[in-house]
């Protein structure tokens, strides 16, 4: 009897010693759940204010932040507290615009994971709805949004299609609001059916082409290269010739008038840039002939050449069959644009034109 009462008591011990444990183990684990405490100025605060709500939610850096740097708003208390804490140096100043402007910390965190230039754009525009889908998408402007809802609902793409085309202008009919840009020395600037240089854009330090019987001249280092890719191709059996090179604006214009009359704006489009919006204007594109062949600029096996080879020289194909509906124009196998052979390598393993290029690697929004 004795002897079974003392084995009760053990184990009532036992069972004490185990609840201790379990309800030590409790705290711990409470707090370290919440670890983070409140800087004393915040508590300073949060006690002077009778923030009451805090006391119901875990530690929140922001508004420890916002309460340490004398940015509180007592309005924005709910969101402050959703709003998660990162090092953005301007953090505390963009949250409390995007508050006024009167995004919830839902939308904030997900401004937060758009580019820091759509960032800086979402301060000094009024509330805009529906980006979220867009955050990961490469060069997703916000300032295009709106165009990106339209196209998305006409035609159907995937969001990165989407963004991409956009930027590019395509929603817009071609030569719509085409921008006027100034090439300076930049060998990687487009010029395209939204984008054109002033008529009194002539670059400088051109040079003659080596192989030229009527003046075409190129950009120094344009000239250069094209050389070695002539003598390339002769290596390989491949003869070609320049035909034309830098054009002025206003033998551009003259060109372009002439088809225009001979088969009608519509037509004459599809195959001759207007005045400003030429590559030729540039001095960084030439067109090529074979002299030995008759049937057309380029024969097949020419073309193929050309295709696989000018890249390592610096030079893109521009107008592709493939790329027609990007570019606006028929098909050109003989006009060749130097781009460096850096980036004209980039340009031909990427498979897309230099217009998707150039919005996908070189635009940052
Ligand atoms: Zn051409």
């Amino acid at each position: 009897m004795k002897r079974k009462r003392r084995r009760i008591k053990k184990q009532f011990l036992i069972l004490i010693i185990i609840i201790i444990i379990l309800l030590g183990a409790l705290v711990l684990f409470r707090n370290k759940g919440s670890e983070k405490e409140y800087s004393e100025i915040a508590r300073e605060i949060i006690k002077k204010e009778k923030i009451q709500e805090v006391y119901k939610e875990d530690y929140s850096q922001t508004l420890d932040e916002v309460l340490k740097n004398d940015a509180f708003n007592i309005a924005y208390l709910d969101e402050y507290l959703n709003i998660t804490f990162n090092n953005d140096s301007e953090f505390i100043t963009k949250i409390n615009k995007y508050l006024e402007i009167g995004y919830k910390a839902q939308d904030i965190n997900n401004i937060f994971k758009l580019s820091s230039k759509n960032q800086t754009k979402m301060l000094t525009l009024p509330k805009q709805t529906d980006f979220a889908k867009y955050i990961g998408i490469k060069n997703f402007n916000i300032l295009n949004l709106e165009r990106y809802k339209a196209y998305l609902q006409k035609e159907q793409k995937d969001l990165q299609t989407t963004v991409t085309y956009v930027n590019i202008n395509l929603d817009k009919p071609f030569y719509t609001d085409s921008e006027e840009i100034n090439p300076g020395n930049d060998l990687t600037i487009i010029v395209n059916k939204y984008h054109h240089v002033s008529k009194d854009y002539v670059p400088s330090d051109m040079k003659v082409l080596f192989d030229s019987t009527n003046n075409a001249k190129l950009i120094g280092v344009a000239a250069d290269a094209y050389k070695l890719f002539i003598e390339a191709a002769k290596k390989d059996g491949i003869t070609l010739q320049s035909t034309t090179a830098y054009r002025s604006y206003s033998f551009q214009n003259t060109l372009y008038t002439n088809y225009v009359a001979e088969d009608g704006k519509e037509k004459a489009d599809t195959y001759s840039a207007r005045p400003g919006s030429s590559e030729h204007q540039l001095g960084l594109a030439v067109d090529l002939n074979d002299p030995n062949y008759s049937a057309a600029r380029l024969s097949d096996k020419d073309y193929e050449w050309v295709l696989n080879n000018s890249y390592k020289y610096g030079f893109i194909l521009r107008y592709t069959k493939d790329n027609e509906p990007i570019t606006g124009y028929m098909e050109e196998p003989w006009h060749i644009r130097y781009l460096g052979i850096d980036l004209a390598t980039k340009v031909h393993d990427s498979g897309l034109t230099y217009e998707e290029y150039y919005d996908l690697y070189i635009m940052e929004y």
